[in-house]
Protein backbone atom coordinates (compact mmCIF):
# COMPACT_ATOMS: atom_id res chain seq x y z
CA UNK A 1 0.00 0.00 0.00
CA UNK A 2 1.13 3.74 -0.29
CA UNK A 3 1.23 5.15 3.03
CA UNK A 4 1.57 8.52 4.60
CA UNK A 5 3.20 8.35 8.11
CA UNK A 6 2.99 12.08 10.00
CA UNK A 7 4.87 11.90 13.34
CA UNK A 8 8.08 10.30 13.34
CA UNK A 9 9.03 10.66 16.92
CA UNK A 10 9.75 8.39 19.47
CA UNK A 11 7.08 5.94 18.63
CA UNK A 12 6.20 6.98 15.15
CA UNK A 13 9.63 6.51 13.51
CA UNK A 14 10.23 2.74 14.70
CA UNK A 15 6.53 2.10 13.26
CA UNK A 16 7.02 3.71 9.93
CA UNK A 17 10.35 1.94 9.72
CA UNK A 18 8.41 -1.68 10.17
CA UNK A 19 5.84 -0.43 7.45
CA UNK A 20 8.53 0.10 5.43
CA UNK A 21 10.48 -3.50 6.14
CA UNK A 22 6.48 -5.14 5.44
CA UNK A 23 6.54 -4.01 1.92
CA UNK A 24 4.52 -0.73 1.93
CA UNK A 25 5.46 2.25 0.37
CA UNK A 26 5.75 5.04 3.31
CA UNK A 27 6.21 8.93 2.58
CA UNK A 28 6.59 9.97 6.38
CA UNK A 29 6.78 13.76 7.73
CA UNK A 30 7.59 15.35 10.75
CA UNK A 31 8.42 19.10 11.78
CA UNK A 32 11.99 17.94 12.66
CA UNK A 33 13.64 17.21 9.39
CA UNK A 34 16.05 15.07 10.69
CA UNK A 35 13.16 12.33 11.02
CA UNK A 36 12.27 12.32 7.97
CA UNK A 37 16.23 11.92 6.60
CA UNK A 38 16.03 8.84 9.14
CA UNK A 39 13.04 7.13 7.37
CA UNK A 40 14.55 8.05 4.04
CA UNK A 41 17.56 5.85 5.17
CA UNK A 42 15.21 3.15 6.54
CA UNK A 43 13.99 2.44 2.84
CA UNK A 44 10.83 5.36 3.29
CA UNK A 45 10.47 9.01 1.66
CA UNK A 46 10.94 12.11 3.37
CA UNK A 47 7.60 14.41 2.57
CA UNK A 48 8.55 17.69 2.65
CA UNK A 49 4.95 18.80 4.26
CA UNK A 50 1.58 16.83 5.29
CA UNK A 51 0.27 17.85 2.04
CA UNK A 52 3.22 15.84 0.48
CA UNK A 53 2.89 13.13 2.31
CA UNK A 54 -0.63 12.27 1.71
CA UNK A 55 -0.54 12.87 -1.74
CA UNK A 56 -2.14 9.43 -3.69
CA UNK A 57 -1.80 7.38 -0.32
CA UNK A 58 -4.42 4.88 0.45
CA UNK A 59 -3.38 4.88 4.53
CA UNK A 60 -2.78 8.19 5.89
CA UNK A 61 -1.04 7.63 10.01
CA UNK A 62 -0.82 10.02 12.30
CA UNK A 63 1.50 9.52 15.61
CA UNK A 64 1.62 13.09 17.19
CA UNK A 65 1.85 14.55 20.84
CA UNK A 66 -1.88 15.24 21.41
CA UNK A 67 -5.63 16.73 20.10
CA UNK A 68 -3.93 20.25 18.97
CA UNK A 69 -1.41 18.70 16.73
CA UNK A 70 -3.42 16.30 15.18
CA UNK A 71 -6.41 19.19 14.74
CA UNK A 72 -3.59 20.87 12.87
CA UNK A 73 -2.16 18.30 10.84
CA UNK A 74 -5.67 16.62 10.19
CA UNK A 75 -8.09 20.03 9.79
CA UNK A 76 -5.97 22.94 8.92
CA UNK A 77 -6.13 23.90 5.68
CA UNK A 78 -3.48 22.48 3.72
CA UNK A 79 -4.04 19.02 6.53
CA UNK A 80 -5.05 15.60 5.45
CA UNK A 81 -8.65 16.13 4.69
CA UNK A 82 -8.14 19.09 2.40
CA UNK A 83 -5.25 17.14 0.80
CA UNK A 84 -5.78 13.01 0.93
CA UNK A 85 -8.21 11.23 -2.06
CA UNK A 86 -11.82 10.15 -1.39
CA UNK A 87 -11.74 6.95 -0.46
CA UNK A 88 -8.65 7.09 1.65
CA UNK A 89 -8.41 5.94 5.18
CA UNK A 90 -6.93 8.12 8.23
CA UNK A 91 -5.61 5.97 11.06
CA UNK A 92 -4.88 8.76 14.22
CA UNK A 93 -2.77 6.33 16.60
CA UNK A 94 -2.16 9.66 19.19
CA UNK A 95 -3.03 9.13 22.32
CA UNK A 96 -5.80 12.20 22.43
CA UNK A 97 -9.34 12.49 24.03
CA UNK A 98 -12.00 10.79 22.59
CA UNK A 99 -14.20 13.87 21.27
CA UNK A 100 -11.56 14.53 18.95
CA UNK A 101 -11.68 10.94 17.56
CA UNK A 102 -15.29 11.82 16.98
CA UNK A 103 -14.93 15.34 15.68
CA UNK A 104 -12.29 14.01 12.92
CA UNK A 105 -14.67 11.25 11.89
CA UNK A 106 -17.66 13.39 11.39
CA UNK A 107 -15.52 15.76 9.66
CA UNK A 108 -13.98 13.42 7.08
CA UNK A 109 -17.67 11.67 6.50
CA UNK A 110 -18.17 14.86 4.63
CA UNK A 111 -14.74 14.47 2.08
CA UNK A 112 -15.34 10.88 2.02
CA UNK A 113 -12.38 9.83 3.90
CA UNK A 114 -13.25 6.78 6.17
CA UNK A 115 -11.32 7.57 9.91
CA UNK A 116 -9.91 5.07 12.78
CA UNK A 117 -8.63 5.64 16.06
CA UNK A 118 -6.39 3.82 17.27
CA UNK A 119 -3.81 4.46 20.03
CA UNK A 120 -1.50 2.05 21.17
CA UNK A 121 0.39 0.21 24.31
CA UNK A 122 3.23 -1.21 24.59
CA UNK A 123 5.50 1.56 24.63
CA UNK A 124 8.96 2.72 23.06
CA UNK A 125 10.17 -0.80 23.02
CA UNK A 126 6.81 -2.25 21.70
CA UNK A 127 7.06 0.27 18.80
CA UNK A 128 10.57 -1.01 18.18
CA UNK A 129 9.47 -4.52 18.09
CA UNK A 130 6.59 -4.53 16.60
CA UNK A 131 4.18 -5.35 19.46
CA UNK A 132 2.31 -2.84 20.32
CA UNK A 133 -1.33 -3.38 21.36
CA UNK A 134 -3.79 -1.66 19.09
CA UNK A 135 -7.14 -0.79 20.09
CA UNK A 136 -9.18 0.32 17.30
CA UNK A 137 -12.38 2.55 17.44
CA UNK A 138 -14.49 3.06 13.97
CA UNK A 139 -16.13 1.06 11.52
CA UNK A 140 -15.44 -2.83 11.35
CA UNK A 141 -15.09 -2.50 7.69
CA UNK A 142 -12.39 -0.13 8.11
CA UNK A 143 -10.70 -2.31 11.06
CA UNK A 144 -10.51 -5.04 8.63
CA UNK A 145 -8.87 -2.85 5.52
CA UNK A 146 -6.52 -1.68 7.98
CA UNK A 147 -5.07 -5.20 8.75
CA UNK A 148 -1.55 -4.98 6.73
CA UNK A 149 -0.60 -1.71 8.87
CA UNK A 150 -1.51 -3.06 12.19
CA UNK A 151 -0.06 -6.41 11.43
CA UNK A 152 3.38 -4.74 10.53
CA UNK A 153 3.15 -3.10 14.16
CA UNK A 154 1.54 -4.96 16.73
CA UNK A 155 0.48 -8.01 18.22
CA UNK A 156 -2.80 -7.85 19.90
CA UNK A 157 -5.13 -5.92 17.83
CA UNK A 158 -8.89 -5.33 18.63
CA UNK A 159 -11.71 -3.52 17.31
CA UNK A 160 -13.36 -1.95 20.44
CA UNK A 161 -16.64 -0.06 19.28
CA UNK A 162 -17.35 3.00 17.24
CA UNK A 163 -15.23 6.14 16.66
CA UNK A 164 -13.68 7.69 20.23
CA UNK A 165 -13.90 3.84 21.55
CA UNK A 166 -10.14 3.21 20.96
CA UNK A 167 -9.46 6.36 22.70
CA UNK A 168 -11.81 5.89 26.01
CA UNK A 169 -10.15 1.88 26.27
CA UNK A 170 -6.44 4.05 26.04
CA UNK A 171 -7.93 6.04 28.63
CA UNK A 172 -8.93 3.57 30.65
CA UNK A 173 -5.44 1.77 30.46
CA UNK A 174 -3.34 4.74 31.69
CA UNK A 175 -5.18 5.20 34.22
CA UNK A 176 -5.03 1.47 35.27
CA UNK A 177 -1.00 1.87 34.61
CA UNK A 178 -0.77 5.23 36.70
CA UNK A 179 -2.83 3.67 39.54
CA UNK A 180 -0.18 0.78 39.98
CA UNK A 181 2.72 2.96 39.65
CA UNK A 182 1.46 4.72 42.64
CA UNK A 183 0.85 1.49 44.76
CA UNK A 184 4.24 -0.15 43.84
CA UNK A 185 5.47 3.50 44.38
CA UNK A 186 3.99 3.42 47.96
CA UNK A 187 5.28 -0.46 48.67
CA UNK A 188 8.75 0.47 48.17
CA UNK A 189 8.35 3.43 50.36
CA UNK A 190 6.91 1.32 52.84
CA UNK A 191 9.63 -1.17 52.31
CA UNK A 192 12.28 0.95 52.98
CA UNK A 193 11.62 3.21 55.54
CA UNK A 194 10.61 -0.17 57.52
CA UNK A 195 14.11 -1.68 57.15
CA UNK A 196 13.08 -4.32 55.06
CA UNK A 197 14.83 -4.82 51.52
CA UNK A 198 12.35 -3.48 48.97
CA UNK A 199 13.92 -5.71 45.80
CA UNK A 200 13.48 -8.60 47.65
CA UNK A 201 9.95 -7.83 48.99
CA UNK A 202 8.90 -6.85 45.32
CA UNK A 203 9.94 -9.83 44.13
CA UNK A 204 7.71 -12.18 46.44
CA UNK A 205 5.05 -9.35 45.72
CA UNK A 206 5.81 -10.27 41.83
CA UNK A 207 4.95 -13.70 42.46
CA UNK A 208 2.10 -13.75 43.99
CA UNK A 209 -1.91 -11.98 43.81
CA UNK A 210 0.22 -8.34 43.51
CA UNK A 211 1.93 -9.73 40.40
CA UNK A 212 1.70 -7.31 37.49
CA UNK A 213 3.48 -6.31 33.86
CA UNK A 214 4.59 -3.29 35.99
CA UNK A 215 6.07 -5.24 39.34
CA UNK A 216 7.57 -7.50 36.23
CA UNK A 217 9.30 -5.21 34.19
CA UNK A 218 10.12 -2.05 36.44
CA UNK A 219 10.31 -3.14 39.89
CA UNK A 220 13.93 -3.40 39.60
CA UNK A 221 14.68 0.35 37.86
CA UNK A 222 12.35 1.61 40.21
CA UNK A 223 14.62 0.18 43.61
CA UNK A 224 17.67 1.10 41.47
CA UNK A 225 15.76 4.79 40.42
CA UNK A 226 16.67 4.75 36.99
CA UNK A 227 13.91 6.94 35.73
CA UNK A 228 15.30 7.33 32.19
CA UNK A 229 11.87 7.29 29.68
CA UNK A 230 10.34 5.32 28.53
CA UNK A 231 7.07 7.09 28.81
CA UNK A 232 7.32 10.43 30.13
CA UNK A 233 5.59 12.36 33.35
CA UNK A 234 4.34 14.47 30.55
CA UNK A 235 2.79 12.63 28.17
CA UNK A 236 1.06 10.91 31.53
CA UNK A 237 -0.01 13.74 33.00
CA UNK A 238 -1.61 14.65 29.45
CA UNK A 239 -3.12 10.99 29.71
CA UNK A 240 -4.72 11.71 33.28
CA UNK A 241 -6.31 14.43 31.86
CA UNK A 242 -8.09 12.88 29.10
CA UNK A 243 -9.07 10.00 31.45
CA UNK A 244 -10.62 12.45 34.01
CA UNK A 245 -12.58 14.51 31.18
CA UNK A 246 -13.97 11.22 29.62
CA UNK A 247 -15.21 10.38 32.81
CA UNK A 248 -17.27 13.68 33.48
CA UNK A 249 -18.42 13.09 29.88
CA UNK A 250 -19.78 9.80 30.68
CA UNK A 251 -21.12 11.10 34.37
CA UNK A 252 -19.22 8.66 36.32
CA UNK A 253 -17.20 9.45 39.32
CA UNK A 254 -13.59 8.49 39.16
CA UNK A 255 -11.65 9.07 42.56
CA UNK A 256 -8.29 6.99 42.29
CA UNK A 257 -8.01 8.05 39.09
CA UNK A 258 -8.36 12.19 40.06
CA UNK A 259 -5.58 11.19 43.20
CA UNK A 260 -3.26 9.43 41.08
CA UNK A 261 -3.71 12.25 38.79
CA UNK A 262 -2.96 15.01 41.31
CA UNK A 263 0.27 12.87 42.34
CA UNK A 264 1.04 12.82 38.49
CA UNK A 265 0.59 16.72 38.26
CA UNK A 266 2.80 17.05 41.18
CA UNK A 267 5.42 15.13 39.37
CA UNK A 268 5.65 17.55 36.25
CA UNK A 269 5.22 20.42 38.87
CA UNK A 270 8.32 18.77 41.19
CA UNK A 271 10.18 19.27 37.45
CA UNK A 272 10.31 15.12 36.82
CA UNK A 273 8.25 15.92 33.59
CA UNK A 274 11.02 14.60 31.35
CA UNK A 275 11.43 11.18 33.49
CA UNK A 276 10.01 7.95 32.81
CA UNK A 277 6.38 7.88 34.93
CA UNK A 278 7.89 5.30 37.27
CA UNK A 279 9.30 8.07 38.97
CA UNK A 280 5.53 8.52 40.37
CA UNK A 281 8.46 7.39 43.16
CA UNK A 282 10.53 10.52 43.85
CA UNK A 283 7.04 12.55 44.25
CA UNK A 284 5.38 9.92 47.11
CA UNK A 285 9.46 9.46 48.60
CA UNK A 286 9.06 13.47 49.10
CA UNK A 287 5.06 13.16 50.86
CA UNK A 288 7.16 11.35 53.50
CA UNK A 289 9.72 14.03 53.74
CA UNK A 290 12.33 11.19 52.18
CA UNK A 291 14.91 12.56 50.00
CA UNK A 292 14.68 11.16 46.85
CA UNK A 293 17.81 9.78 45.45
CA UNK A 294 19.48 11.49 42.43
CA UNK A 295 19.22 11.08 39.24
P1 LIG B 1 7.09 12.25 20.35
O1 LIG B 1 6.98 13.62 20.89
O2 LIG B 1 8.38 11.51 20.44
O3 LIG B 1 6.68 12.23 18.77
C1 LIG B 1 5.73 13.08 18.20
C2 LIG B 1 6.31 13.61 16.89
O4 LIG B 1 5.34 14.43 16.25
C3 LIG B 1 7.55 14.47 17.11
O5 LIG B 1 8.64 13.95 16.34
C4 LIG B 1 7.11 15.84 16.62
O6 LIG B 1 8.17 16.58 15.98
C5 LIG B 1 6.02 15.50 15.63
N1 LIG B 1 5.10 16.59 15.37
C6 LIG B 1 4.52 17.42 16.28
N2 LIG B 1 3.71 18.31 15.65
C7 LIG B 1 3.78 18.00 14.32
C8 LIG B 1 3.17 18.55 13.17
N3 LIG B 1 2.32 19.58 13.24
N4 LIG B 1 3.47 17.99 11.97
C9 LIG B 1 4.33 16.95 11.88
N5 LIG B 1 4.95 16.39 12.94
C10 LIG B 1 4.66 16.92 14.15
O7 LIG B 1 5.91 11.41 21.01
P2 LIG B 1 5.74 9.82 21.06
O8 LIG B 1 6.33 9.30 22.32
O9 LIG B 1 6.14 9.24 19.75
O10 LIG B 1 4.15 9.73 21.28
C11 LIG B 1 3.24 9.93 20.21
C12 LIG B 1 1.85 9.57 20.72
O11 LIG B 1 1.83 8.20 21.13
C13 LIG B 1 1.40 10.40 21.95
O12 LIG B 1 0.05 10.69 21.85
C14 LIG B 1 1.70 9.46 23.12
O13 LIG B 1 0.85 9.72 24.24
C15 LIG B 1 1.41 8.11 22.49
N6 LIG B 1 2.12 6.98 23.12
C16 LIG B 1 3.44 7.09 23.46
C17 LIG B 1 4.07 6.02 24.07
C18 LIG B 1 5.53 6.09 24.51
O14 LIG B 1 5.98 5.20 25.24
N7 LIG B 1 6.29 7.10 24.09
C19 LIG B 1 3.36 4.83 24.32
C20 LIG B 1 2.04 4.73 23.92
C21 LIG B 1 1.41 5.82 23.32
Amino acid sequence: MKLGFIGLGVMGAPMAAHLVAAGHDVSGFDVHAAAGEKLAAAGGRAATSVADAVAGADVVITMLPNHPQVEEVVLAAGGVLDTAEPGALLIDMSTIRPETSIAIAEAARDKKIRVLDAPVSGGQAGAEQASLSIMVGGDAADFEAATPVFDAVGKTIVHVGPHGAGQVVKAANQLVVGGIYGLVAEAIVLLEASGVDAATGLDVLAGGLAGSRILELKRKSMVEREFAPGFRIDLHHKDMGIALAAARQADVALPLTGLVAQLVAAGRAMGYGSLDHSALLKVVEQLSGRVPAEV
